[in-house]
């Protein structure tokens, strides 16, 4: 309808020196972690003591977004009382057993919201989360999409749609200019739509690279549907890539799964430094806004231990509410559906409405 498309908009927004800094952030991206050994513990060691080096730190901590203490989390490991008292095991299961007593109500964030579900880790929960905290958004009745921003798929057939039966699909968006109107598609569920990927994908990780205002291409292409959603959910793929660096730089805020297990913490570093990296050249108001523990096994001393150690070095953007490690929510997927609609009752559907109550703040 209204056709205010902003793609002739001026890409010179981009400072200057962004295409050499932004050279720094896929460069980083393609750097696999060097220490793979690390326990959680040690990894979030790490990342506490992360201390950005060279020119990676032009973006980082010199106060210029407005950082809502997220990156000042991982600068100074707070929440003294509990790391005082390692030695307390029965305080420590409570206070990561229960959820703790309701703080303030978080003030709602004005509409609409664009976040980018990112961790460069696989298998963390990131598509799972996407799909099902946006279905549970769409039920509390916001408009929501889905960007299916991974090669894979899966968040597109998580949703019910065959992207290889479709025309359009977001590599039309990045790489030929479609309007992403075009590319929308329905879901089983009301209010909730989707911008499905296939494989094809895969090649705008490289074909994107020698493109004019690569960066930028998935923030143009939003913007040109205005605030027809509330809320937009970006799957991001497993990786740093341009496509992630995309969906960093369309975002408002930047959502991270962290799958409660060992190793969960590793590579949290290098995804900080990214988003610092974004904020500094391409995004000034991006925000780690929410971390949500995932695949949490309440049998398990370890999964309770990790998340433990998030929470202390988060602190209050790790959501209270944690995805238990359900069956249902991985069979969902094979049957198109959500898990609100495939088992509304089960413990994975409950987990993922508290999640979507927590994260917007309750209906609209
Ligand atoms: P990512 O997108 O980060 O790679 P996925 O969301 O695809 O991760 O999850 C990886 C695998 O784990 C998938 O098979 C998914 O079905 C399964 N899974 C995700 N969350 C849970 C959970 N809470 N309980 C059980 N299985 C889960
Ligand atoms: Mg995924």
């Amino acid at each position: 309808m209204d056709s205010s498309h902003t793609h002739d908009q001026p890409v010179h927004d981009v400072p200057a020196n962004a295409t050499s800094e932004v050279d720094g952030v896929t460069g980083m991206a393609e750097t696999t972690d060097a220490a793979p050994e690390h326990p959680s513990a040690a990894a979030m060691t790490d990342l506490a003591d992360a201390e950005p080096t060279g020119d990676l730190v032009t973006a980082s901590t010199t106060g210029a977004a407005p950082a809502n203490g997220a990156s000042d989390a991982v600068a100074q490991p707070s929440a003294s009382e509990e790391v005082d008292s390692p030695g307390a095991p029965a305080d420590a299961e409570e206070a990561v057993a229960e959820v703790p007593a309701v703080p303030a109500a978080p003030a709602r964030r004005a509409l609409p919201r664009i976040m980018a579900v990112a961790n460069q880790k696989g298998g963390v929960g990131k598509t799972t989360t996407a799909v099902n905290l946006s279905a549970a958004l769409a039920e509390l009745g916001y408009r929501v999409l889905v960007v299916d921003l991974d090669p894979q798929g899966n968040a597109s057939t998580g949703l019910g749609v065959n992207a290889r039966s479709l025309e359009s699909t977001v590599y039309d968006v990045l790489m030929r200019d479609l309007p992403l109107e075009d590319a929308i598609e329905p879901t089983s569920v009301k209010n909730l739509f989707v911008v499905p990927a296939t494989i094809d994908l895969a090649g705008a990780e490289i074909e994107l690279v020698p493109a004019f205002s690569r960066e930028l291409k998935l923030k143009r292409a939003l913007e040109s549907v205005g605030d027809d959603f509330d809320y937009t959910l970006i799957d991001c793929p497993p990786s740093l890539g341009l496509l992630t660096v995309n969906a960093l730089a369309a975002a408002g805020e930047v959502v991270v799964p962290i799958q409660c297990e060992y190793y969960a913490l590793e590579g949290l570093g290098q995804l900080m430094r990214n988003v610092q990296l974004v904020r500094g050249n391409l995004n000034p108001t991006l925000e780690l806004s929410t971390i949500i523990l995932t695949m949490y096994d309440a049998r398990t001393k370890l999964a309770e231990q990790v998340a433990k150690e998030v929470r202390e070095h988060f602190g209050p953007v790790v959501c209270r509410h944690i995805v238990p490690r359900t069956v249902r929510l991985s069979e969902a997927p094979s049957f198109g559906q959500p898990i609100i609609a495939f088992d509304p009752t089960s413990r994975g559907a409950i987990a993922y409405r508290e999640l979507a109550k927590e994260v917007s703040g309750g209906a609209p």
